[in-house]
């Protein structure tokens, strides 16, 4: 099994900084999520630990062995890793089994043992049965599932997902998301994922790490992410939830001269403050502001509502409220984000 070292990992494209500087752990068996906006340079990390780019600073160990450095390289095919492209990367002409048999071939495997393997990673993302099935009549679920045997078939302890849900539709990534879940609980390999959604990180990962700019902003648990973001970047990316500044005096927080429980370092005379639309409710004698707009989203109205200093938080109501409506809201929980 192998544990993944990135140390001051830094890649530059001519002037454009892709990843500055990024040092983190993959414990071995963890499953993790790379996470951020558009350019932050997930992908340029999973092809810097694949092998496929060369670092220009600080370097990358597989269990204690270096393989990639700004002077030396492990080439992709002697790193044991199995990566899944967005693109899947499937042979159009070649049957289901052809495909994940593929890289078995190239070894120069038996026939038998062949088959075995094939038909124990079909099962594996619950393709029993698909084989002699052309590729080209699969839908998008069943050719990302099959590009995932063709990576297990080879019984590697690594494997790179790039956004493997952002070519499904909803249902198909809910599926996708327990094949997943039940794929890493079986193998016990070490999986990290590139995704720009963050619910699909929270749900997946059981360690995430935001990066922004081509710098880590927070590496946790998804409940850590959510629950005590480090900064302003991952309390506007993970969750919904509203930033606004609250006053600190002795030691307590108060909002529009209400005090509020807050968890988090009280320092210096401004706190800004992350409230979630769960953690806030109308009371009556709570935190006035007025509604600025209501809309419906199934489990309820989101509701925003603006406070007297101009600052608006996101509430969910339970019936609609019309804009302009005075309204008083109490704080159940709150953040102080650091920085
Ligand atoms: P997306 O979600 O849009 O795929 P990303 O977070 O995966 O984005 P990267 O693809 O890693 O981001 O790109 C990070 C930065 O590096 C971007 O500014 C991108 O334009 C740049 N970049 C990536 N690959 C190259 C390349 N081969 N040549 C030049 N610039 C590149």
């Amino acid at each position: 099994m192998t544990t993944i070292v990135l140390d001051t990992l830094t890649k530059r494209f001519g002037d454009n900084l892709a990843v500055n500087a990024a040092s983190f752990t993959l414990e071995t068996g963890s499953f993790t999520a790379l996470l951020g906006p558009s350019g932050c340079g997930k992908t340029t990390i999973l092809r810097l630990i694949a092998g496929f780019e060369q670092p220009s600073a600080g370097s990358i160990h597989f269990n204690g062995r270096q393989v990639g450095s700004p002077g030396a390289m492990v080439p992709p095919e002697r790193r044991s890793l199995g990566i899944v492209f967005q693109s899947y990367a499937l042979w159009p002409h070649m049957d289901v089994a052809s495909n994940v048999a593929y890289p078995l071939q190239a070894r120069g495997l038996g026939r038998a043992a062949i088959d075995e393997r094939v038909g124990a990673a079909l099962e594996m993302v619950s393709l029993a049965g698909f084989g002699q099935r052309s590729v080209d009549g699969l839908s998008g679920g069943q050719r990302q599932r099959v590009a995932l045997a063709r990576c297990l078939v080879t019984g590697t302890d690594i494997i790179l997902l790039d956004e493997p849900l952002a070519n499904l539709d909803v249902h198909l990534r809910a599926e996708m998301l327990d094949v997943f879940a039940r794929l890493h609980e079986k193998t016990g390999a070490t999986i990290v994922f590139v995704t720009h959604d963050q619910s699909e990180a929270l749900a997946l990962a059981d360690r995430v790490i935001v990066l922004d700019r081509g710098v880590v902003q927070q590496s946790g648990r998804p409940e850590q992410l959510y629950n005590e973001p480090a900064n302003a970047m991952v309390a506007g990316f993970v969750g919904r939830g509203m930033l606004v500044s609250a006053l600190v005096s002795d030691g307590r927080v108060t909002l529009a001269d209400r005090p509020v429980l807050v968890r988090g370092q009280v320092q210096g005379s401004k706190a800004a403050l992350l409230l979630r639309p769960e953690n806030l409710t109308l009371a009556d004698a709570g935190i006035p502001a007025a509604v600025v707009a209501a809309r419906y989203s199934g489990a309820g109205y989101d509701t925003i509502l603006q406070l007297a200093n101009g600052e608006q938080v996101l509430l969910t109501a339970r019936e609609r409220l019309e804009p302009g409506r005075p309204v008083h809201f109490a704080i159940e929980d709150a953040w102080i984000v650091p920085g």
